[in-house]
């Protein structure tokens, strides 16, 4: 899977354009999916780009409301973004747990919403810098994964991004991606009693420079981009490499 996060960048012009050249560029293929997070102003022109090209590029959002309540000024729903044929819904992101004060409980939340209604969760986790200068990266992820239950795991990606990894330049070490990826891997196996295997894709400062290297390891079911995706060819090239 390969996940393009605009987070809080484009216009309609940029998103018409990027949507009509990567849908000429690539063709995505059922096990490796493309999924376009575009801000949530955008969803409704881009399901129409993406249907106009009939191109099999997913939709993601990068933002669900928790609550099922009608009466939240400024909610989205997971209705709302099933009208629009979204897919995907990160949860999770650091920017997103920083900025509203996101905790296990807020998030369990806003998982049973997308859950309910059938919309695939790519899930955000990832340790601060300090916490990986004390070694404590296991345990910090172990927290961050609490909230997760066994059934969530059919609809369920997990994105592992280090914070100091992301938008910084500073792309995590491979062998570290590798042993943390593996660590996930196991740990969910095991503490979810899963049958199936567990999806993890990795994200932080990856461009199309460190991309194949990344992807080279077993343990990397793919990547989540943020700056380095923005640019239409830049990550075509990064999708037809993966
Ligand atoms: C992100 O937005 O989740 C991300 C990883 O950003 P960047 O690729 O810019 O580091």
């Amino acid at each position: 899977m390969i996940v393009s996060n605009w987070k809080m960048n484009g216009s309609k012009e940029s998103v018409e354009k990027w949507l009509n050249e990567v849908s000429k560029n690539i063709h995505p293929r059922e096990n490796n999916p493309c999924v376009f997070c575009p801000p949530a102003c955008y969803l409704d022109l881009s399901r129409k780009i993406i249907d106009e090209n009939s191109s099999l590029i997913k939709l993601g959002s990068q933002i669900i409301e928790s609550s099922t309540q009608n009466a939240l000024t400024g909610g989205i729903s997971s209705q709302m973004l099933k009208d629009y044929s979204t897919d995907y819904v990160l949860i999770g992101h650091s920017e997103q747990r920083e900025h509203y004060k996101e905790d296990n409980s807020s998030l369990r939340l806003k998982l049973n919403s997308a859950i309910q209604s059938q919309i695939s969760v790519i899930f955000c986790l990832g340790e601060p810098e300090e916490i990986k200068n004390n070694n404590q990266t296991q345990e910090f992820l172990i927290d961050q994964l609490e909230l997760l239950e066994e059934e969530d795991f059919g609809l369920l990606t997990l994105a592992y991004e280090p914070i100091w990894a992301i938008g910084t330049g500073l792309k995590a070490e491979n062998k570290y991606i590798d042993n943390i990826h593996g660590f996930l891997k196991n740990y969910c196996q095991t503490r979810f009693d899963l049958k199936q295997n567990v999806s993890v894709v990795y994200g932080g400062s990856v461009k199309l420079e460190n991309c194949e290297e990344i992807l080279s390891s077993d343990n990397v079911d793919g990547l989540l981009i943020g700056g380095a995706s923005l640019d239409p060819e830049t990550f075509s090239k990064i999708y037809n490499i993966s």
